[in-house]
């Protein structure tokens, strides 16, 4: 056996949930083109929570989209739980999105029309092998997990904004997905409800080993997570990770481009 240095806690490649490649992503927008990404490479390794830190128009949901199979990028590629996700099929992604990742929006994206409870079960009708009485298990148990177990009747406008965002999260765990995205969970919640729900969400990774993957352009918020991505203007420019003593390090660090000479 070779001797295993610190960073060999790491696991392989192989064993990323989500690995983002080269990735550049360009909108076109009337006759310009707004380059939204530029040359990302990003690997995402089971358990952890992980935070997207940046400006407003950074990048930060660009690539959450991407690496939820929402959007496709214009060059690179995104491999999922080792699957390359480059030219499969709109069903074929719509089948990998609903089995694999679950989606927490800034603004949380409930159906009005539908109860806590059928909130969360929607997702799950997707999943053909599920039924009906494992969905009434998974609903059941989400909605407690959440602390919601009481209000699986309320509608969406009947409920709070922190308890719109634990139906959310609630709804993004029933399907057991390998990795939880949520874009800027917290920017439509009060700093308090806002932390509280950073802290039931960690609390789950913590406890189920949940992958994490959450935007912020909130400090206080990114001081929950323990892995960091600074992005701005569409490029990584840090990459924090907690230590066991909760310090913050940095493993890269780049300085801003100063022109486009310097892009290769
Ligand atoms: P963030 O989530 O960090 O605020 P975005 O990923 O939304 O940033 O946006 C990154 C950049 O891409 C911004 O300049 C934004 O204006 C641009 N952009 C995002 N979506 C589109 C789109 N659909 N069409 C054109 N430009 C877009
Ligand atoms: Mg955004």
């Amino acid at each position: 056996m070779t001797p295993t240095p610190p960073t060999a806690t790491r696991p392989d490649r192989a064993q990323m949930v989500v690995r983002v490649e080269n990735v550049s992503k360009t909108y076109r927008l009337g006759d310009q083109d707004v380059p939204a990404l530029k040359n990302i490479n990003l690997s995402v390794e089971p358990g952890v929570f992980l935070a997207l830190a940046g400006p407003s128009g950074s990048g930060k949901t660009t690539l959450l989209n991407l690496m939820g199979c929402i959007d496709t990028p214009t060059t690179g590629r995104i491999v999922i739980n080792n699957q390359d996700v480059t030219g499969k099929t709109s069903d074929e992604l719509a089948d990998l999105r609903a089995r694999t990742i679950g989606f927490i929006f800034q603004t949380f994206n409930l159906l009005p029309v539908l109860s806590a409870e059928e909130n969360v079960e929607y997702p799950l009708l997707q999943i053909r092998e599920i039924d009906r009485r494992e969905r009434r298990e998974r609903v059941a148990r989400y909605l407690e997990m959440v602390g919601l177990a009481n209000f699986a009747r309320h509608r969406p406008n009947q409920l709070s904004g922190g308890q719109r965002q634990r139906v959310a999260i609630a709804r993004a765990l029933a399907t057991h997905p390998a990795i939880v995205l949520a874009d800027e969970p917290t920017a439509n919640l009060d700093h308090v409800t806002g932390k509280s729900i950073l802290r039931l969400m960690k609390a789950i990774n913590r406890e189920f080993r949940t992958t994490f993957v959450f935007s912020t352009h909130d400090p206080r918020v990114m001081e929950l997570a323990d892995r960091l991505v600074h992005i701005e203007d569409g490029e990584i420019r840090r990459l924090g990770v907690r230590t066991r003593d909760q310090r913050l390090l940095y493993a890269a660090e780049r300085p801003p481009r100063r022109s486009h000479d310097e892009e290769r």
